[in-house]
């Protein structure tokens, strides 16, 4: 039953450009590809594909604007009210931006409104963050004075996954240009859309031509023309461990600056003293949102063995409550998988569980869904009798599938958790507030959610361990990472030196 279905108030554009330099041009060979609506299987719109050449006028444009342009000179009020007027632009077009991110992911309602609010308060964060980011005075002996200015790195390139498209851009554009720097965005392939919106509200909100460059491309070809770029100063990645070790590789003959935000396999821990309704909840939330396309999904859930019957009941009967069907629909729970090759990747890891001899408790294949057959669906899945040495266990996933495992004690729990090459998120599910704390500072990840289902707000640092990336976004700290620290040595001695003594 169809209820409270979102009026639609997008207008369709058929065709997106490129932006650079401050304008929106085709693809300089004229190519085009086009985005799928995951949820449906239709196209929804065609989109200029940047050539070599394309990143190469976009390299240019950024340099220009950043070594000889205005944007960093600006007093930093002045960016701040910039960032501020692309927050008012994008809620101002709220229902709109938010409509292009479902037909652009497939992902639900709910999912998409929460995403594109954030994406909206990233920038408020960091007009406000920038107005604070500021170097330091040290103490010195004597004579001598020393302070630090944080200048900005430079251009950087920035290159976004599908998962999340608007917040990754969000995330990546809102404290580069907050500090001063120049931005060629790479959005993923399969989601180009609303980074190409927030780039012509960049313009619009007053950012000055070449500052926010968005090129839509093949990554394997001018994602990597930029991260060999001799004139990049900095590559900011999001996406997946591989990819994310050859950009590390290739960065080093340049030494650009690089942050890697890469992939997880996130332990969530339900003790026997935790509020089990509100773990059941939260554990949902941790592995189906956003249909488990998330680097952080907590996908390892191990249980303690006094309440893993109880726990597991509840879990699986929400689990098959989760209703997927019109992403426009506010009662659906999940939307749909990115596309036919995650789909394929999703029921293979599952098919290899079964294989290695895990039982599936609910889920476990493509999900029929009425009136969107053509769609990429997969049903939220619950895997138990697993072992540590499983591919379920050990591999990224990236779609709604949990593996389940009782532990006895505390310090199991924490060398399961710990037993990963990954380290992005966590949870810990208990009332005691010691151990608690106790358990968070032995977990190997950047994220400890205890007794809390959210892993990124803005200001709250984001980013891994371990081989989950390193760098962190989000937060103040994101500042520094798009900034030099220059120091200023100053010597005000009344007698001239002279240390050589020549
Ligand atoms: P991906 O294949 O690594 O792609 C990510 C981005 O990199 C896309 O824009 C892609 O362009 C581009 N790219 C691909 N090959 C490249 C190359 N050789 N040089 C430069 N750029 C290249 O990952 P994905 O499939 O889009 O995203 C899923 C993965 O991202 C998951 O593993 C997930 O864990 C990870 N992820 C991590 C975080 C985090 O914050 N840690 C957040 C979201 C996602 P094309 O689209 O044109 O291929
Ligand atoms: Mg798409």
């Amino acid at each position: 039953m169809t209820q409270q279905v979102q009026e639609k108030v997008l207008v369709k554009r058929d065709f997106y450009h490129l932006i650079i330099n401050g304008e929106k041009v085709e693809s300089s060979n004229g190519e085009t590809f086009q985005t799928i609506n995951p949820a449906t299987g239709e196209v929804v719109a065609t989109v200029a594909k940047a050539s070599q050449e394309d990143a190469e006028r976009a390299v240019q444009a950024a340099r220009q604007a950043f070594d000889f342009g205005k944007w960093k000179q600006y007093p930093v009020n002045r960016r701040a009210q910039v960032l501020h007027k692309i927050a008012a632009i994008m809620r101002s077009r709220f229902n709109e931006i938010v409509e292009l991110e479902m037909l652009d992911t497939g992902k639900s309602i709910g999912t998409a409104q929460g995403q594109v609010n954030q994406a909206i308060e990233d920038f408020e964060f960091y007009a406000g963050a920038i107005v604070g980011h500021r170097g330091a005075v040290n103490n010195m002996p004597g004579q001598f004075h020393n302070y630090t200015e944080k200048e900005p790195v430079g251009v950087c390139a920035q290159i976004v996954p599908w998962n999340y498209p608007l917040m990754m851009a969000a995330w990546k554009i809102a404290p580069a240009i907050a500090v001063g720097c120049s931005v060629i965005v790479k959005p993923a392939s399969l989601t180009p859309l609303t980074a190409i919106v927030l780039g012509e509200i960049c313009l619009e909100a007053g950012v000055p031509a070449g500052v926010v460059n968005i090129i839509p491309g093949s990554g394997k070809d001018v994602g990597n023309y930029l991260v060999e770029h001799q004139q990049v100063d900095k590559v900011a990645f999001t996406g997946s461990t591989p990819v994310g070790k050859g950009i590390m590789e290739k960065a080093s003959q340049t030494l650009k600056r690089v942050t890697l935000e890469l992939g997880g396999k996130s332990p969530n821990l339900v003790f026997e003293d935790a509020d089990i309704d509100a773990a059941v909840d939260g554990s949902l939330y941790g592995i189906f949102y956003n249909s488990g396309q998330s680097c952080e999904a907590r996908s390892r859930l191990y249980v303690h063995k006094d309440i893993y019957d109880e726990f597991l009941e509840k879990f699986v009967a929400k689990t098959k409550a989760i209703k997927l069907g019109d992403p426009f629909d506010k009662g659906t729970h999940m939307g749909a998988i990115i596309d036919q090759d995650q789909l394929n990747t999703i029921d293979g890891y599952v098919k290899s569980a079964v294989e290695e001899g895990a039982t599936i408790l609910t889920g476990g294949k493509v999900a029929a869904v009425e009136g969107f057959e053509n769609g990429f669906w997969y049903e939220p899945t619950i895997i138990t009798d697993v072992t540590q040495s499983m591919k379920v266990v050990r591999e990224e996933i990236f779609g709604p599938v949990v593996v389940v495992m009782p532990f006895s004690d505390e310090k199991e729990a924490i060398r399961l958790a710990n037993d990963s090459e990954f380290g992005l998120g966590s949870a810990v599910w208990s009332k005691d507030g010691a151990r608690a704390t106790r358990v968070a500072n032995q977990i190997q990840a950047g994220i400890v959610m205890v007794n809390c289902p959210f892993s990124a707000m803005p200001g709250t640092p984001f980013g891994g361990y371990k081989q989950s990336g390193f760098g962190r976004e989000l937060c103040i700290e994101t500042l520094d990472l798009y900034t030099e620290t220059k120091s200023i040595i100053s010597y005000y001695g009344s007698r001239p030196l002279n240390p050589l003594g020549v």
